[in-house]
């Protein structure tokens, strides 16, 4: 028969905020069994900026348990054996496909269901996948994405699979920048591919964006730029 638990207060999500809450709900004096965070990945809430910077270093890099929140504002780890400690429940690799707000009851993918008094939604967003636009060749397992820690795991194994190979990072934000710099110090040669006329638009004047733009071509970090992605052919 499914499960069922009851709190009362569940944090669906374990990333960033996830944790950050928890710390929080700890010093407002929550009772231990009150508060459980419902997570679909297998790990408890980390600073997940690490993904794009540390983690991917070659040497010394960022791993678990070094990075769980809250040590990106200077603040305490809470390593899983806080929130044991703490009474609070870390309920992984549970992912809610179901929500009654009404009965406030949570369903899981393997239907077991959670009821609670109070809830928090912190599911964050997730990736946009070329599969989302239908792009010719979106499903070649070559291609890869950067949002949980089993992607920048994926990115990890190719990476060491593909020793001095090539790299195309369509998209010219923050993510797509700190990954093509994280690449480039692999020794993967990287040519960045994003719509706009520089990068990081919504941030960067032109000026601004044409100094970043010229410290990654002397690192040879190709740039091509004014274009959209509109089907791939994988090697
Ligand atoms: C690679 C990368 C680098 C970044 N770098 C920076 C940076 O340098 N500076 C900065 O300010 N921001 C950065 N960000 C953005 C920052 O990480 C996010 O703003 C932050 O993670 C948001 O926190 P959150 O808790 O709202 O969501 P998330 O951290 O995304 O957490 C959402 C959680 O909910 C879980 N979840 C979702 N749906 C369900 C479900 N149905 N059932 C169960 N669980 C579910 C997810 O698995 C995840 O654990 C970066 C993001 C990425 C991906």
């Amino acid at each position: 028969m499914a499960s069922e638990k009851h709190f009362k207060y569940v944090i669906l999500g374990g990333g960033v905020a996830a944790g950050y809450a928890a710390r929080e709900f700890d010093k407002q004096g929550v009772k231990p069994g009150e508060l459980a965070i419902i997570s679909k990945e297998a790990v408890a809430p980390y600073e997940r900026p690490a993904l794009s910077k540390a983690y991917l270093f070659p040497q010394n890099p960022a791993r678990l348990p070094g990075f769980h929140t809250c040590v990106g504002s200077g603040g305490e780890k809470l390593l899983p054996e806080w929130y044991s400690e703490k009474g609070i429940e870390l309920i992984l690799n549970t992912e809610i496909v179901k929500a009654d707000l009404a009965a406030k009851t949570l369903t899981s993918a393997t239907e077991a269901t959670f009821t609670y008094e109070i809830l928090l939604i912190a599911t964050g967003s997730t990736v946009i996948k070329l599969t989302d636009f239908g792009t010719q060749g979106a499903e070649y397992n070559n291609i890869l994405y950067l949002r949980e820690i089993q992607d920048a795991d994926k990115l990890l194994a190719a990476i060491q699979a593909k020793k001095d190979g090539k790299a195309v990072v369509i998209g010219g934000g923050y993510i797509g920048l700190e990954l093509s710099a994280a690449l480039k110090i692999n020794n993967i040669d990287v040519t960045m591919v994003y719509p706009e006329p520089w990068c990081m638009p919504r941030l960067f004047t032109a000026d601004i964006a044409h100094f970043y733009e010229a410290y990654y071509a002397n690192k040879g970090i190709k740039m091509v730029k004014g274009t959209y992605s509109c089907w791939l052919r994988c090697q």
